[in-house]
């Protein structure tokens, strides 16, 4: 055989057999003469067809896991099984597919026990500081298109749990600290998720706002605060995406646990909101079986506990309708239809790592605020910047990411996956890309920031010192203040005292406290930046990128201005919370742990700083760029359902710009406070203008009435304020409208 002939029969061995493994994995059985695999009827009709011909244990199959899996050792793995965080087995005869859930808040987590590559994203909170949709949207499409290549037809990320409490270990995983931010930024990454044909998911519905006793606290909030607050995050997100799953939370919400709740699930998210997707609990977040599925419970995750035999056997009791087993089972059937999942499922291929690093990348690039910029130190260019130090928080060897269930994979990483509660650092180094950038003229060392002395000794000798700062947090424990942990606040005033030239780069889950703020010349907030985060901050340094980001939360000066000056329930016993049973005890015991959050009600974040006439350390939406920006013609309609204004970049350098409008409501409306109505990014060459318009959605402008249960516009006095942060509007003009 010649070497044509030879590789032409290779090639075809290879097409001939990754076509069997396609159509094995890949588009699924065709029509096959069963009603419901015909593409033209929509999903509720094809999911009705299905559910007709699925016997009682069928149905009961598709409403629980089967057990911990991979999480737990010991728990078994049922066939087809892929590893993640949860699976519920298909019905081959009908063609449904199996579904397998992954963890994905920041990307995929569990990639490394089959030797898979998953990206590490920015932190939820970090890309939420672009403010941009559109990168919402990529955000979810990289997670979707990795899980899909991984085997996956289910995300379980999508935290959307308003920041109430700041120092909640898994704000990282969330959004904002303003419901409307918090919601289309959700539902973006949602969509983008969708857009892979992967089904999404939304959670944890709701007021899973801080970790300390999550798994049994009282979070108690009065109903219209509740409504136009954490609930109006989820009925924004959920809206725009129409995600297949909702994930109820641990806690409890005005009494019942999240899980069986009928007020926020029956009630408000499948009545009122008209979710037509399925419920599934938080993992061993089920507490009843009656109770649970009358309440609106759709599938117990990740075991059968409740909803495997005892919801059988409550069936045939008659206890549960089987309409409602039926309702179960049409919400989970109809998402796959919906999604894609059934017509075009998961067929595995290899993650392309690089696309992966350049959306993370460009995500990050994005989010970065800078919060302080004192004689423009930044962007290090020129002779100013040819002896740096680098200081602290391994910026050495890579940047930080979050713990827990949003833990990804570091590449090289430790063998077996990242161990929970352990920080894990992802080889993106700001050191080696600093040095890359900035050229061989320029000399940039690294201190490890342990031995103060001589860290403050190569401060002295350097030009320009830059220290990175960290908090890492994780899901199931909450930071106990809002102070940088491990002395790092010593280390940053040693080198601000040493060097008068400091920029400090903040690694952190969410706000922090800075005492030492006056003493250092720049402040660039990083978050944990995911696996471009090295390039990312080096192109901010040294002015490659003009910082654009805006704070999706207000940095406080200290915790004693916070609504809960101590995290509620917090203890040195309670403080590692789910993390070892040494404490479990104490949490089991937490029936009558309340967290009071009528203490700010809808003064959430900075509605809280500005009724209350505290100044924070940096107002929510504040962030600052290398160029700047001037307002002015600020026009709105008289029904309040746009604004205009000229925006003119007033610099010598191009910058993305984000402007916000903010609204007070009349006085009748009890809402002492402006809050977030709108914004935009635009991006605008040195001394251009621009007429930007924001449309403004009714919804914003209105109040939730608890006699009737809906929303309403109230007649009076309407004050919109335009500008480029929550604390500074130049912009503002009033309108009257009616009541609607
Ligand atoms: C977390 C969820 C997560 C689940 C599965 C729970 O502890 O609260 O967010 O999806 O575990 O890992």
């Amino acid at each position: 055989m010649r070497m044509r002939e030879f590789r032409s029969l290779v090639f075809f061995c290879l097409f001939t057999y990754g076509a069997s493994v396609a159509m094995a994995q890949g588009p699924g059985p065709k029509a096959g003469g069963q009603p419901w695999m015909n593409r033209a009827l929509d999903p509720d009709t094809r999911a009705d067809l299905m559910i007709r011909e699925m016997t009682l244990d069928e149905k009961i199959q598709l409403v629980h896991g089967t057990g911990w899996g991979v999480l737990r050792a010991g728990s078994p793995l049922a066939p087809g099984h892929n590893l993640g965080a949860g699976f519920v087995p298909g019905i081959p005869r009908l063609h449904l597919p199996d579904i397998n859930l992954a963890d994905s808040a920041v990307g995929i987590r569990l990639a490394a026990l089959q030797s898979r590559y998953a990206t590490l994203l920015p932190s939820v909170i970090g890309m939420a500081a672009s403010w941009e949709p559109k990168a919402a949207y990529l955000y979810g499409s990289v997670i979707g298109r990795e899980l899909r290549q991984q085997g996956y037809d289910m995300s379980i990320g999508g935290g959307v749990d308003l920041i109430r409490e700041p120092r909640n270990g898994r704000n990282f995983e969330y959004v904002s600290e303003d419901p409307i931010l918090s919601g289309i930024m959700a539902g973006e990454l949602a969509l983008g998720v969708q857009s892979n044909h992967v089904m999404g998911d939304i959670k944890h519905f709701v007021l899973n706002d801080q970790e300390t006793g999550r798994n049994t606290l009282n979070a108690v909030l009065n109903s219209r605060a509740l409504q136009e607050t954490d609930m109006l995050a989820f009925q924004i997100a959920i809206g725009l995406s129409h995600p297949a799953g909702v994930m109820c939370s641990y806690n409890r919400i005005n009494g019942d646990f999240g899980c069986e709740n009928p007020y926020t699930l029956n009630q408000v998210l499948k009545h009122d909101w008209g979710f037509k997707g399925f419920v599934l609990s938080d993992w061993d977040g089920t507490h009843s079986t009656v109770k649970a599925a009358l309440a609106g419970m759709d599938m117990e995750e990740p075991s059968g506990t409740y909803f495997g035999q005892p919801l059988k056997a409550a069936v045939l009791e008659g206890k549960v309708p089987r309409a409602r087993l039926d309702d179960m089972v049409h919400r989970i059937v109809r998402s796959m239809f919906a999604t894609g999942v059934v017509d075009d499922p998961p067929v595995r291929s290899v993650v392309d790592p690089f696309r992966g690093r350049d959306d993370a990348q460009a995500i990050e690039e994005k989010g970065i605020v800078l919060l302080q910029n004192t004689g423009n130190i930044l962007p290090l260019v020129g002779e100013k910047a040819r002896r740096v130090v680098i200081i602290g928080a391994h910026a050495d060897e890579g940047v930080l990411s979050g713990g827990g269930s949003a833990q990804v994979d570091a590449p090289g990483g430790r063998p077996g996956g990242s161990e929970w509660g352990k920080p894990v650092y992802f080889p993106s180094s700001p050191l080696r890309y600093l040095k890359e950038q900035a050229g061989a003229d320029a000399e940039f060392t690294y201190e490890d920031g342990e031995n103060l002395v001589r860290s403050a000794k190569a401060a002295a000798a350097a030009q320009v010192a830059i220290v990175f700062v960290q908090q890492w947090m994780t899901e199931g424990q909450d930071a106990a203040t809002l102070s940088l942990p491990d002395k790092q606040d010593a280390l940053v005033e040693a080198i601000a005292k040493a060097n008068p030239n400091t920029i400090v780069v903040l690694e952190t889950g969410g706000a922090v406290t800075m005492p030492w703020a006056p003493r250092v010349k720049g402040i660039v907030e990083a978050w944990y930046p995911g696996i471009g985060g090295g390039q990312a901050i080096a192109n901010v340094l040294i002015g490659k990128v003009s910082p654009s980001g805006k704070l999706p939360v207000t940095f406080p000066a200290r915790d004693s201005d916070l609504p809960h000056p101590h995290v509620a329930g917090l203890t040195p016993v309670t403080k590692n919370n789910g993390m070892n049973e040494a404490n479990a005890n104490e949490i089991r015991q937490g029936k009558n742990f309340e967290v009071d959050y009528n203490v700010e009600g809808m003064m959430t974040g900075y509605r809280w700083f500005q009724a209350k006439d505290k100044a924070p350390l940096f107002p929510f939406g504040f962030g600052l760029s290398y160029t700047h920006f001037s307002y002015s013609k600020l026009k709105v309609d008289p029904e309040a359902k746009s604004v205009s204004f000229e925006l003119r970049n007033e610099g010598d350098r191009a910058g993305d710009e984000i402007s916000e409008v903010y609204i007070t409501l009349p006085g009748a409306a009890d809402e002492p406070f402006r809050k977030l109505g709108g914004w935009k990014r635009v991006t605008l060459a040195p001394g251009v203008s621009q007429t930007v318009e924001i449309p403004l959605d009714p919804l914003y402008l209105s109040i939730f009435s608890t006699q009737d249960g809906t929303w309403r516009r109230i007649a009076g006095e309407y004050v919109v304020e335009v500008g480029g942060s929550s604390a500074d509007l130049p912009l503002r003009q009033s309108v009257q409208l009616t009541a609607r």
